[in-house]
């Protein structure tokens, strides 16, 4: 609340009667006695005012207090109006005014102090929404100041010497002047600072932001006042001026310091200090978000930079197809990918006719455009061809997300990977395995073939050597029948390894056939064991069969299959066993459903280095061994081949001249899930008892 009251400008019959004429000046007098000061008051506050008891207050009543008591005057206050205190002190009712600006007028009507007392300016004050910034914002409105003021006085001048065209609407009070403005009766108002500071919080009204007439305010003395109290005054008020802890400065701390300005309701300083720190909040807030906008912005930059740099560098790109434009946009990776500077600009067009692989184009729209038209979120991975700017062709992996609106389709969004390279060496890759394929069919052919062509002469050439050896009788000699039986010798070798190589490439072919019945393995391996015997005597090595007695081992297998692998394991244990050395035969059953036949011998064995190639084809680990029948290398090949066709197993374990021991499982029951798809099975033919 503002401190003072308008009623106050009825209390100053307390001071002295209300428009009477005071005493005569007392040095006019000559009496001697204390001097009595007659002072012209008026409602200026702080600077100089009624308080609400009627007791003079305010900067100039302190001050003139303090230098009446240094110089020993009694000082009474005269309460009239600006203007007419004014008139009182040039007619020498009044002695002196405080709080007068100096003007030329003024000098030539009145007596000035020199020491100014407070130095004061004004501001311009108007309704908000009006801003003024000069005098010239003021033409043509109407300006209220205080009437017979030094702003009044200067308004006035300004007007005539600058040819300003604003109206003034002088106002007995510099209260009526800010009224004025706010009723709308005048359009601005000036009023001293330290007045305007005071009362602008009773009204909505806009500060100017720039200073009117700054001037120096001093004690203005009726005409007749003695030159030497004038002097007195500046005297003490120098001294005053230049101690700090003189009355001066308590009086001028006191009323004009912020602390002295009209008191705010509270509500008013909690508000203005709650927003003054929703402001500063608001600020700081402002601030914290620029600084994050601009670190995440720079973020977004530097993951931008490297996107553009890993899609360069993984050879990919991405495109929009905006569907209701038809605009297109490439990513730079994808401009880079095709060879295309950074700024080129693409469109649906050029794509179509100019990148895509004209072989290409027609499907890939399809695809796309079918995708969409299906409502299909996702379409790819698909392959096709592009074109980079230079003409080359690239093939690129893509995949495309499809946005819709309200179910219809609106944007495409792809990416493209080359993989050209992939696709040139998947193709070299397909291009040599159906060469080998053919390379191997062509092999097979062959084999058979000419294997098949072999074995007619060849049957021709034992049958007819073993004619001779049966017919001979007397007539060949004893060399002459030795070499017969090296030629039906050599001639059952040639016989064994074109057999085996025919069966090798019906097994590679995939058309081995097996057929599935009842095996005893015991007769199967005494049959196995009579065919090598002559084999074994010329060795001079024993085979001894261990097999178990009683029950005989029924297997579900193929019976000449199975014998040709037990010849084969068992012509090698005598081929590669030493003098006097010994084959024997065991087996046993296996806890998951096999029969185990074992075939070891005391032989030459096979060194641990060469162990792995034992089941190579065409590979002989002893190739200088003078064995008697020695083979092409294929027999294990062939009977481990022949043993997985059957849904069995083959493997051995050796010591270099210790011996070898070969085994071969086989199921005792037959199953043909476990059986490879390429073989062809003859499956048992079996009585209603399940007995083959
Ligand atoms: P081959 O027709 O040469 O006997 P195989 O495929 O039957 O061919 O055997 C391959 C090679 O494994 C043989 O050349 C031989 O060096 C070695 N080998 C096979 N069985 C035995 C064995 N019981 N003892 C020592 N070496 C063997």
């Amino acid at each position: 609340m503002i401190r003072f009251s308008l009623g106050i400008f009825l209390l100053p019959f307390l001071l002295a009667g209300a428009g009477a004429v005071p005493e005569a000046a007392p040095w006019q007098e000559a009496s001697g006695e204390q001097p009595g000061l007659r002072a012209g008051i008026y409602q200026n506050p702080p600077k100089i005012f009624l308080d609400e008891e009627g007791a003079p207050a305010g900067l100039f009543p302190e001050v003139l207090a303090a230098l009446s008591k240094k110089a020993g005057w009694a000082v009474t206050y005269h309460p009239c109006a600006w203007a007419d205190c004014l008139v009182m002190l040039e007619a020498g009712e009044i002695d002196l005014m405080p709080d007068v600006a100096p003007t030329p007028a003024r000098e030539a009507l009145f007596k000035f102090n020199q020491v100014p007392v407070l130095r004061s300016w004004s501001y311009v004050y108007s309704r908000p929404g009006t801003v003024v910034q000069n005098f010239e914002d003021m033409a043509g409105g109407r300006v209220a100041v205080l009437k017979d003021s030094v702003q009044h006085g200067k308004l006035a001048e300004m007007r005539k010497e600058q040819g300003l065209s604003f109206e003034i609407v002088p106002t007995a009070r510099h209260n009526e002047t800010l009224e004025a403005v706010a009723a709308g009766r005048a359009d601005f108002g000036i009023v001293n600072q330290s007045l305007g500071e005071a009362l602008q919080n009773g009204f909505d009204l806009t500060r100017s932001q720039f200073v009117f007439q700054p001037t120096a305010l001093y004690f203005a003395f009726a005409p007749g006042t003695p030159d030497g109290l004038i002097a007195e005054v500046d005297r003490h008020m120098a001294a005053m001026k230049t101690d700090p802890q003189s009355a001066y400065f308590t009086a001028l701390e006191k009323w004009m310091s912020p602390a002295r300005e009209p008191a705010l309701p509270a509500w008013v300083i909690w508000a203005s200090g709650a927003a003054s720190l929703l402001l500063l909040a608001g600020a700081g807030i402002v601030v914290l978000l620029r600084r994050r906008v601009a670190q995440v912005t720079q973020a977004v930059r530097l993951s931008e930079e490297k996107l553009i740099r890993a899609q360069i560098i993984a050879r990919v790109g991405d495109f929009t197809w905006d569907l209701r434009t038809n605009g297109v946009t490439w990513s730079e990776g994808l401009l880079h990918l095709l060879g295309y500077e950074s700024e080129t600009e693409i469109d649906l067009d050029k794509v179509l006719e100019e990148i895509h692989h004209p072989d290409d184009t027609e499907w890939v729209l399809n695809w796309i455009l079918e995708g969409a038209a299906t409502g299909a979120r996702t379409l790819g991975p698909e392959t096709y061809r592009l074109r980079s700017k230079d003409g080359a062709v690239m093939f690129v992996e893509a995949n495309i997300v499809i946005e819709y609106e309200d179910g219809r389709a609106v944007k495409v969004f792809g990416t493209c990977q080359d993989i050209t390279r992939q696709v040139k060496s998947e193709r070299a890759i397909l291009r040599a395995k159906q060469n080998a394929e053919e390379a191997s069919r062509a092999k097979s052919q062959f084999l058979a073939t000419m294997s098949h062509e072999l074995r007619t002469p060849l049957n021709a050439i034992i049958g007819f050597a073993e004619v001779m050896q049966m017919t001979a009788g007397g007539s060949l000699n004893a060399s002459q029948m030795e070499r017969i039986s090296y030629i039906l010798t050599a001639g059952e070798q040639l016989l064994n390894l074109v057999n085996d190589i025919l069966d090798l490439s019906s097994i590679e072919s995939g058309h081995l056939r097996i057929s599935v019945e009842k095996v005893d393995v015991g007769e199967t391996v005494g049959e196995c064991i009579a065919q090598v015997s002559q084999m074994a005597e010329r060795g001079k090595v024993t085979i001894e069969d261990r097999l178990p007695g009683g029950m005989p081992v029924l297997l579900e297998t193929d019976g000449q299959r199975f014998k040709q692998i037990i010849i084969n394991l068992l012509s090698n244990a005598v081929k590669y066993n030493v003098d006097g050395g010994r084959v024997r035969i065991y087996g046993e059953r296996t806890s998951d459903g096999f029969f185990r036949l074992f075939v070891s011998d005391t032989g030459i064995g096979i060194p641990k280095a060469k162990q792995n190639q034992v089941f190579e084809t065409f590979t002989r680990l002893h190739p200088d061994a003078m064995v008697a029948g020695g083979g092409a290398g294929i027999g294990l090949s062939l009977a481990r081949l022949l043993a997985q066709k059957m849904g069995g197993r083959l493997g051995f374990e050796s010591e270099e001249g210790q011996g070898s021991t070969f085994w071969c499982d086989l199921p005792l029951e037959f199953d043909p899930d476990a059986l490879s798809r390429e073989v062809e099975v003859d499956r048992p033919v079996r009585d209603v008892n399940g007995n083959a």
